[in-house]
């Protein structure tokens, strides 16, 4: 509790909020503004988490109603599960990508439907028992997304005004279709939200009739070059050379296109197959779901352009180099 507050600069906290998933953290930052604090992202649905940012807030001094905007980078349950409880403690508006309002409508239907998607995961090759263990596995975390009701929405390019001088929104589709980076000019800083991370690389995941990883290396390009010093992620700690880090992480993801062709290179296989040329079989469920999404979002990328295809359809679907 002692190390979950850190001033980055005066007037800027960064809040370490515990979380039960793969990553074992997840960062809040709260900027203060001329009437109250801005918080950006709220945590996990979760009593631990909740208790974190309760303690944390006292020790700063600030009360609930002293927080008067919630910004969201983007809507997965790290980063959104504990806001309609920050918001009916203290009153704040939301602020939130109207992309990432209409995504997280999306992930609802989701929720209140589990097995939507068990048909998409047959036909990408999963053996019958091992989809009902995916869709369990995910159960816990869909409780976790949250639709905002009343959320004032954005567009990427906007400034909000607080005491450290302006945070523009930059829109960064990829890891999710409305993230958005905050980025501090006065202070060279860049809150990249999931966008840019230190150690690790965000999940790209397919969405139906979208091409995330192009999205996403086109986001990558947009922040290359901001002026910044220092990167704040939602998870690890902040870190210096932002140009680097989007190069290795663009440098990855072109890595995992080679790997996959790899994959195809015996002749056609499903996205299932796939994933365990790449993962073997050390996958829990809950990690086997975001390895097929994963691999599904690259081949889509490489179809666009021409470097793979998709051979059969039904009842698996297949791919071959192109
Ligand atoms: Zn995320
Ligand atoms: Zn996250």
């Amino acid at each position: 509790m002692q190390d979950s507050v850190a001033e980055i600069c005066p007037g800027l906290w960064r809040i370490r909020l515990p979380f039960s998933f793969e990553l074992n953290h997840v960062n809040v930052h709260l900027v203060r503004l001329d009437d109250g604090y801005l918080l950006i992202d709220c945590g996990i649905h979760s009593e631990d988490c909740f208790h974190v940012l309760e303690a944390s807030l006292r020790r700063l001094g600030i009360a609930w109603n002293q927080i008067r905007v919630l910004f969201i980078t983007h809507g997965h349950p790290d980063h959104v599960g504990l806001a309609p409880r920050v918001l009916e403690l203290s009153r704040a508006r939301v602020l939130i990508h109207r992309v990432e309002l209409a995504h997280l409508d999306t992930i609802a239907h989701l929720v209140e439907n589990p097995h939507s998607l068990d048909h998409q995961l047959r036909a990408w090759g999963v053996p019958a028992d091992q989809v009902d263990a995916i869709t369990h596995a995910f159960t816990g975390v869909r409780r976790s997304f949250q639709k905002l009701g009343h959320a004032e929405t954005l567009e990427g390019g906007e400034l909000l005004y607080t005491a450290i001088g302006p945070l523009e929104t930059v829109w960064t589709p990829g890891h999710s279709p409305g993230h958005l980076c905050l980025l501090a000019s006065d202070r060279r800083l860049l809150i990249s939200g999931d966008h840019v991370l230190p150690t690790i690389t965000p999940n790209i995941a397919w969405m139906p009739g979208a091409d995330p990883l192009a999205d996403y290396l086109n986001s990558l390009r947009r922040v290359e070059n901001l002026p910044v010093d220092s990167v704040l992620p939602s998870h690890g700690d902040p870190f210096p050379g932002l140009l680097s880090r989007v190069r290795e992480t663009a440098a990855h993801h072109d890595a995992r296109c080679g790997r996959i062709l790899e994959a195809l290179h015996n002749g056609p296989r499903s996205p299932f197959q796939i994933a365990g040329f790449l993962w073997g079989n050390r996958l829990s469920s809950f990690q086997q779901r975001f390895a097929l999404f994963e691999v599904m979002a690259h081949l889509v990328y490489m179809e666009n352009r021409y470097r793979a295809r998709q051979v059969a359809i039904d009842p698996v679907s297949t791919w071959s180099r192109a």
